[in-house]
């Protein structure tokens, strides 16, 4: 029998090797024909193309000698980066922490000093950018912009002068291990580099949904450095798809509506149009940020969206951190993109060294602003939305008998169209800010993450009464499936005013602080980047205590005999709710919720509000 198994096997591999191709057409595609057919290149010949060196220039980047058609492995990239660092007197590199798998998340430290740690940086007292690219490693242009914009800052000599206004820390690859999940097959939507990197890292996180929670070793990483390093201003690159238009790099942040107003305000009037100005100038075609309201149909509008907090540019305005999310369009050719990623770090670092004085002045304003009431999340006015200019491409649509819907083609024909533009600048949900929060001991994950967020906490070291207002839970509702490796949760969260005891380590969270704001967005349970909706607090839904019948039979018929209110109460609830009445258990659950036996932390979030 042993023996006769194996052939078995074996007969049923060769079946499958010879009937799999006809079986599964798509398994002898050939592969030449895999890359994906995007919609007419739009042509360009910006100027920023004269910053690409000479093939035999000695400090070619490695993506340059591809002529930016490729980008170099993390190795290749941090090789390339040390021996630059090693030439460079200004140039120190340091590691920001570990990956998952074990590789070093680098940041490049440039400075006319040649600084090496925070207090030399800062002792010089000049305003300090920090750009990070791949967070999203398929999205890589922003390092191998970077790279080319470093050397010209040093060994060139070209960009010199940049230095001499501005410090200047780069993270060339955030996310290292996605980085080197690499394939030709990362990005169906984008146009270069030939291998990209993998979206999320090792566990399969998105590093840009966790801002807020932070699970992961990279963001953990970038929210220490940012604590450490003090930048004043932050660089979030990505690529994004999405509709075709002409706009080859677009940006955006908080406006003035959000949490950080006089930081919106500096970057509306001074950084905006700098970076217009110097990209229109190399070439290249600045836009907003674009979301469409309907991905097969541009001439419905675009959205002004407001990120929450798990977002590094909704994080960035509940910390007051100046932080601008850059987006360069995924159908314009990686070339295109590397070179528009270079003029706007460097038009920005210009900025800074202008104008950096008045962005710390915002930054704090904005800090010490602590607003009444916080909002939590945002709409679209009812009013009829603004109209926007919008730098198109003509596009038609066709019935297809492959999704059985539309389908849009884009012709590559620009357009200039007129469509309405959403935005999301009136607060929805709202709450008042508390003088702080409380929270047990029994919470260490939250606690540390707040911590490491970089609130200032109170640790009590004896047990303490205190006068709060603690929120019972109701409606709750779990998500169906996972999210983030989490799981989701809602509930309607009702008030109650209490006297509890926190016991000896419990914390207490002042909101008058720089990063109270903050505080109250991951603290409050309507809150959607609240660590409750994110799922850090499933055990209070959970009841632990039960009653027996033969006993709460006789307590509850004593019960009714002692209050007439709960007996009309009693009958009510029989007659107006059919399936309560016909449910034993229910009808003594509710008598049951009226004894002091009944557990009194059951569906209580255990933040209080002070
Ligand atoms: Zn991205």
């Amino acid at each position: 029998m042993a023996s006769r198994r194996p052939v078995r096997r074996r007969a049923w591999r060769f079946a499958l090797l010879f009937f799999l191709p006809l079986l599964l057409p798509t398994a002898t595609y050939p592969q030449d024909q895999w890359p994906a057919p995007l919609p007419p290149e739009l042509p360009w010949d910006g100027q920023s193309q004269e910053l690409i060196v000479a093939q035999d220039d000695p400090w070619i980047t490695p993506a340059e000698r591809t002529g930016l058609t490729a980008t170099p492995t993390y190795d290749e990239t941090v090789a390339w980066l040390q021996r630059l660092a090693a030439a460079a007197p200004e140039l120190n590199l340091v590691s920001l922490g570990k990956s998952h798998e074990g590789r070093d998340i680098w940041m490049v430290i440039a400075s006319v000093e040649g600084a090496v740690t925070p207090a030399t940086l800062k002792a010089a007292g000049k305003p300090t950018l920090l750009a990070q690219a791949g967070i999203h490693p398929g999205e890589i242009d922003g390092k191998d912009a970077g790279l080319m914009l470093l050397r010209d800052m040093t060994v060139k000599g070209t960009r010199a002068k940049l230095l001499k206004g501005a410090n200047f820390l780069f993270v060339p690859i955030l996310s290292v291990d996605g980085h080197e999940r690499s394939s030709p097959y990362g990005r169906i939507n984008q146009r270069g580099p030939v291998e990209t990197g993998w979206r999320t890292n090792a566990r399969n996180l998105n590093l840009n949904r966790d801002y807020s929670k932070l699970d992961t070793p990279e963001i953990q990483a970038i929210v220490r450095a940012i604590n450490q390093w003090e930048p004043d201003l932050y660089l979030d690159l990505h690529v994004t798809d999405g509709i075709d238009y002409q706009y080859d790099i677009t940006f955006g942040y908080t406006g003035r509506h959000g949490l950080s107003p006089s930081i919106a305000d500096w970057l509306d009037q001074r950084l905006t149009p700098a970076l217009n100005k110097d990209l229109k100038a190399r070439g290249h075609i600045p836009g907003p940020l674009i979301f469409a309201v309907d991905n097969r149909d541009p001439a419905r509008g675009l959205v002004g969206w407001t990120a929450g907090p798990r977002y590094s540019n909704g994080y960035g305005d509940a910390r007051h951190l100046p932080t601008l999310l850059v987006e360069n369009h995924s159908l314009k050719p990686y070339r295109q993109r590397v070179l528009g990623t270079y003029v706007l770090l460097e038009s920005t670092l210009r900025t800074l060294a202008k104008h950096g004085k008045q962005l710390r002045r915002a930054t704090v304003a904005d800090r010490t602003r602590q607003p009444e009431r916080v909002p939590l999340t945002w709409k679209a006015p009812d009013a009829e939305p603004d109209e926007l200019e919008f730098l198109g491409v003509q596009w038609e649509t066709a019935p297809s008998d492959i999704s059985g819907g539309e389908c849009i083609e884009y012709t590559g024909q620009p357009v200039t169209l007129t469509v309405p533009y959403f935005k999301y600048i009136e607060p929805e949900v709202s709450v008042t800010r508390p003088r702080a929060y409380w929270i047990p001991p029994a919470w260490p994950e939250v606690i540390e993450r707040l911590a490491l967020h970089g609130i200032y906490l109170e640790t009590i070291a004896e047990a303490r009464e205190v006068v709060v207002e603690l929120a019972r839970l109701s409606e709750v509702k779990l998500a169906g499936e996972p999210f983030e490796g989490h799981v989701p949760v809602t509930a309607v969260a009702r008030p109650e005013r209490r006297t509890v005891t926190f016991p000896a380590g419990s914390v207490r969270v002042p909101t008058d602080q720089p990063l109270g704001d903050l505080a109250v967005l991951l603290l409050e349970p309507d809150s959607p980047d609240s660590f409750f909706r994110w799922g850090f607090f499933l055990e209070v839904l959970q009841r632990a205590e039960y009653v027996e019948g033969y006993v709460m039979e006789p307590l509850a018929r004593r019960m009714l005999e002692q209050s007439p209110t709960l007996k009309r109460t009693f009958e009510k609830k029989l007659a107006e709710d059919a399936d309560f009445a016909a449910d034993p258990r229910a009808r003594l659950l509710w008598f049951y919720e009226r004894t002091p036996y009944f557990d009194d932390r059951w569906r209580v979030y255990p933040v209080a509000r002070e």
